[in-house]
């Protein structure tokens, strides 16, 4: 035996045998093209080689340094050498820029909880008798809690049943409307969204402080509803919160029904993965389900990437997920979430948005406003980063770590019982990993 393999036999003793049969036992030493101070090892395909990298190398190296007291450098590669990057498929993709509805947003395939309860019902109702219950049906609430889904299962369904059915969100209604205005063809826009049976526009809140869009989406909004045609909204909040919006508008999107979503009980997140699973034809134990309902949250989409990863990486490597595997990559998934994030870039962003100074943030400061500035950059950092609660003591210039968790007690109180307030704490997360990514 040579020694690399050799290497591989003393891993064995280290790790699982079902790890290791999965991955080390895959692994090819190249005794030719190795030297005393690099090993070089083949692997079947790129996945593997990815794997082998994150978990295993510094391992390896290790060993080969006990045995052979010398530092080697562990190279991991396919045999042709190509791209060892892991590229996985989205399972579920749906199509933006175009007016399309996804045909998997169905009713049949949205699970109902006590979270989601009342805009189901709402939005059932109105795919039954359109324009004459709810009109405008507005559906607001957080970040991938099925908004989108539940508006598009009523397009879909006066699709089917050839009606012509409109998708859009703010932003492509907005680029759709300036296309229009510059090419001197107001007309055919007007004609186009006046003219549907039944108007969904998507994330609303972005219509804030956009007047010229305003204006034209108030005509647009008044002539379909007097024509009875049906129009849904979404947003990520009340009407009533959404600053910047002219007050005839706010008032027309109340005239009908306001109904929220909340964040899925477990019970419900089971029922959603145990749904994705069997649309997406992955098979899962219920120990794993159960598992990956406790540890996400509440926003569903980051569902959908655990199980497209699961599912990629089971099918590429001939394996089967069980619960050790899925820990793996749920573990890689958010690190990579968080991999770019640091408390420099949130306290910008933070700072930022309520108008005082970074360094405010991190100083002993005990206004008002730099104090809950503070607060809130810490909560973030302990939920986005993986800093320890003395790390955050040390970068906000706290006492110590008890400073910290009586901080972040704070604003969890805060968050469960003022609304305006999680909104503003959600926002800021998104603006800070969209800043951060
Ligand atoms: P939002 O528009 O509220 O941000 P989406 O409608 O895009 O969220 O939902 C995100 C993902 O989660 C979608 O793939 C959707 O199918 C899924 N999802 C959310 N809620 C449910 C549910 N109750 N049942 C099944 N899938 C859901
Ligand atoms: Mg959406």
């Amino acid at each position: 035996m040579n020694i690399g393999q050799e290497i591989l036999k003393n891993l064995k003793e280290e790790i699982t045998e079902s790890e290791y049969n999965r991955y080390i036992k895959k692994l090819v030493y190249d005794v030719k093209k190795s030297t005393a101070d690099e090993a070089i090892y083949y692997a079947p395909n790129a996945l593997v080689v990815n794997w082998i990298k994150n978990k295993y190398a510094e391992k390896i190296a290790h060993l080969f340094e006990v045995q052979t007291h010398q530092k080697v450098n562990i190279k991991i590669t396919l045999k042709n050498g190509v791209d060892t990057q892991v590229k996985t498929k989205k399972v579920v993709e749906v199509k933006q820029g175009n007016s399309l509805l996804n045909p998997s947003h169905s009713f049949s395939n949205f699970m109902v909880g006590g979270s989601n309860q009342f805009a189901h019902a709402a939005v059932k109702s109105i795919s039954e008798k359109p324009g004459i219950l709810y009109n405008p049906l507005f559906i607001y609430g957080g970040v991938g809690l099925g908004k989108t889904h539940l508006m598009q299962a009523a397009g879909n369904v006066y699709q089917n049943e050839g009606k012509i059915v409109i998708y859009t969100t703010v932003e492509q209604f907005l680029n759709d409307f300036i296309r229009h205005v510059r090419n001197k063809t107001m007309e055919r826009f007007q004609k186009k969204y006046r003219e549907c049976d039944v108007l969904l526009i998507d994330d609303i809140q972005f219509l804030s402080n956009k007047e010229g869009i305003q204006e034209e989406f108030f005509h647009t909004f008044e002539a379909l509803k007097g024509a009875g045609k049906q129009i849904i909204l979404t947003a990520d909040k009340h009407p009533k919160k959404i600053g910047g919006l002219e007050k005839r508008l706010q008032s027309r999107f109340e005239h009908g029904l306001v109904a929220d979503i909340q964040p899925p009980e477990l019970e419900t997140k089971i029922a959603i993965i145990e749904k994705k699973c069997e649309i997406n034809k992955v098979v899962l134990s219920k120990e794993i389900v159960n598992y990956i309902a406790t540890v996400i949250e509440s926003n569903v989409r980051e569902i959908e990437g655990i199980l497209s990863k699961l599912h990629a990486y089971s099918q590429l490597m001939h394996i089967d997920i069980d619960l050790e595997f899925t820990k793996n990559v749920l573990k890689d998934q958010m690190a990579e979430k968080r991999e770019n994030l640091t408390m420099d870039t949130i306290t910008k962003v933070v700072a930022k948005d309520l108008n005082i100074k970074p360094s405010e943030i991190c100083s002993k400061g005990r206004s008002k406003n730099i104090v809950y500035a503070r607060r809130i950059a810490i909560y973030i950092c302990r939920e986005l980063t993986q800093n320890t609660m003395p790390q955050l003591a040390q970068y906000f210039g706290m006492k110590d770590h008890t400073a910290i968790s009586h901080t972040i007690k704070k604003i969890n109180d805060l968050i469960k019982d003022d609304e305006d307030f999680r909104v503003k704490i959600e926002e800021l997360s998104n603006k800070i990993t969209t800043a951060s990514s």
